[in-house]
């Protein structure tokens, strides 16, 4: 900038960073003039599959090799990756970072049979450099590639990301930026990654965890699925259940009954694609993919299991032949993980960052 200090775009704060600053989210920094950011290291790593992510309509029964840094551009008090996310601002969430490469990363995703890397479990965009690296080695590999985001991007990351991200999930967490600033950011960059997303053909899904008191009114939940549905009625909604977490433990439980009041409001907004998540077997036909012009159910669910699979081999239904939108292999390779699942022991060779 002008004066000297630096402009962060990684995430939507967009801070100005005088020498020596540390932004908001106590990640990126200003050393000596340069833009200093995270490198070599994870603070997570697990294969989980695709449908936890959670991705409907991506490689349905895959398993995502999952990776997360450490910190976060927010401060959500319900966080349930609170220990990887807060690593940086709550004394209390302890996640030791391990050295490793982005080599070593997709050998272990190939190795495990995963089809996807997807960098989550901390905020992805504040450490995109990195994710970026791990996707190049990945996509070389053939894999596919994903981002599991709280949205709070700007035109400027979303450039840099955009010949490396195939799937992207967003966490649209509230409608109001009164909310969101209780979170620590602001619906605006939110609402503008969503329609960016779209735009440039990255596949994109959204859930909104549902919290009682907090985001779960009608005006608010029709703003919110309206506004996905004037970006594009195909775009997949998870509404999932919330269960008190973190520093957030007052709210009910989410019941299965706001769940399916919450999908109904979705589906009035014009939505084809809505699911209810976290109540595995208590939602109805809300865990099934259907087709959108004929109604069939194309693939069913239970939680994250695969109970049948009915597209074909160009992602359409095989009823009426109608394309159902998403990223579909050319056939279904079954379910890779375990019923239920239960992680395999990961090879990976980690050194403990000092
Ligand atoms: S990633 Fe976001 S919070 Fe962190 S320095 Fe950059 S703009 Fe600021």
């Amino acid at each position: 900038m002008a004066d000297g200090r630096l402009r962060c775009y990684a995430c939507g704060h967009c801070c100005p960073l005088p020498e020596g600053a540390i932004g908001v989210c106590k990640v990126r920094f200003n050393e000596g003039g340069r833009l200093r950011v995270p490198w070599g290291y994870v603070g997570a790593v697990q294969c989980d599959p695709i449908e936890k992510k959670p991705f409907f309509h991506a490689h349905p029964g895959a398993l995502a090799y999952s990776f997360g840094m450490l910190g976060c551009d927010l401060h959500c008090a319900y966080c349930q990756n609170w220990v990887t996310s807060q690593a940086l601002r709550d004394p209390a969430a302890v996640a030791p970072p391990h050295r490793t490469s982005p080599e070593r990363m997709v050998a272990d995703a190939l190795r495990l049979g995963a089809k996807v890397l997807v960098s989550t479990y901390n905020e992805p965009l504040i450490t995109s450099e990195w994710a970026v690296a791990v996707f190049k080695e990945a996509k070389a590999a053939g894999l596919t590639t994903g981002f599991v985001s709280n949205g709070n991007g700007t035109p400027q990351v979303l450039e840099y990301l955009r010949p490396w991200v195939d799937l992207y999930k967003v966490d649209l967490k509230s409608f109001d930026d009164r909310h969101y600033r209780q979170l620590g950011g602001r619906l605006d960059p939110i609402v503008d990654t969503i329609r960016r997303l779209h735009a440039m053909g990255i596949w994109v899904e959204i859930v909104t965890l549902l919290i009682p008191g907090f985001n779960d009114s009608r005006e608010e939940l029709t703003r919110l699925t309206s506004f996905l549905a004037s970006v594009s009625p195909s775009i997949p909604w998870h509404v999932t259940a919330f269960h008190g977490d973190y520093k957030m433990t007052d709210p009910q439980d989410t019941s299965a009954e706001m769940l399916l009041g919450a999908a109904e409001i979705g589906r009035n907004a014009g939505l084809q694609h809505v699911y209810a998540g976290n109540l595995p077997g208590q939602v109805g036909n809300l865990e099934d993919t259907r087709c959108a012009a004929c109604g069939e159910t194309v693939i069913s669910r239970f939680g994250y299991h695969i109970r049948a699979y009915r597209l074909t081999n160009t992602g359409c239904c095989q009823a009426c032949g109608a394309a159902v939108p998403g990223r579909w292999g050319r056939q279904f390779d079954g379910q890779i993980t375990a019923r239920p699942f239960a992680p395999r022991r990961l090879s990976l060779e980690l050194t403990l960052l000092n």
